[in-house]
């Protein structure tokens, strides 16, 4: 999947320029993802989770913004205590939910372009131009209660967990929706 087509994905909808399908401008709406995301046979369809973040990141669906709120703590709790071994208080589980979700829903900005993929008026170092970066990791430690030691330390990999579950839901939207729109040509 192309960087050029994951810049433009947001949630006022899609306009693609690219080759794939065809070359043009090709525009689609909140409405399109949206349907496009609920569609697919029963062996074909998107997890249940990457379906409800395409919604809240794509689609502007503040329902699902709340549930994965609630849902991705209570993942993560269960998945530091029962699967790692690790002990994870419940506040700690939300705050490395909350980064996850701010950098993934919220499509944090490169921190030296602020997103505006330019830099001293060259195509920005930090973000190869896509205007997208990570949440630093000061704010990160802020988010989980943790002294910026501690969370190099300890809580910088566990966070990662938490982001790679988020990243793969974004990937497995994405791809989903390029299948279903390289399967036939999209109306301009
Ligand atoms: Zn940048």
């Amino acid at each position: 999947m192309s960087a050029a087509l994951l810049a433009k994905l947001t949630a006022k909808g899609l306009i693609i320029d690219g080759t794939p399908m065809g070359g043009g401008l090709v525009e689609i709406s909140q409405s399109d993802v949206a349907g496009s995301l609920g569609n697919g046979d029963s062996d074909r369809r998107l997890s249940t989770e990457a379906y409800k973040y395409g919604l809240a990141k794509w689609c502007g669906d503040t329902t699902y913004v709340r549930e994965l709120q609630h849902w991705l703590p209570a993942w993560v709790w269960g998945e530091f205590n029962n699967v790692h071994g690790k002990k994870v208080s419940v506040q700690e589980s939300v705050g490395m939910a909350t980064i996850a979700l701010l950098q993934g829903l919220g499509g944090y900005n490169c921190p030296t372009c602020l997103g505006s993929c330019e830099y001293r008026y060259k195509v920005c170092p930090g973000c190869n131009g896509t205007g997208k970066g990570a949440m630093r990791k000061t704010q990160k430690a802020i988010l989980v209660n943790k002294s910026p030691q501690a969370y190099g330390k300890t809580w910088d990999q566990r966070v990662r967990v938490v982001e790679a579950l988020v990243q793969g839901w974004e990937q497995e939207g994405i791809s989903y929706l390029y299948r279903q729109w390289a399967d036939f040509e999209v109306a301009v």
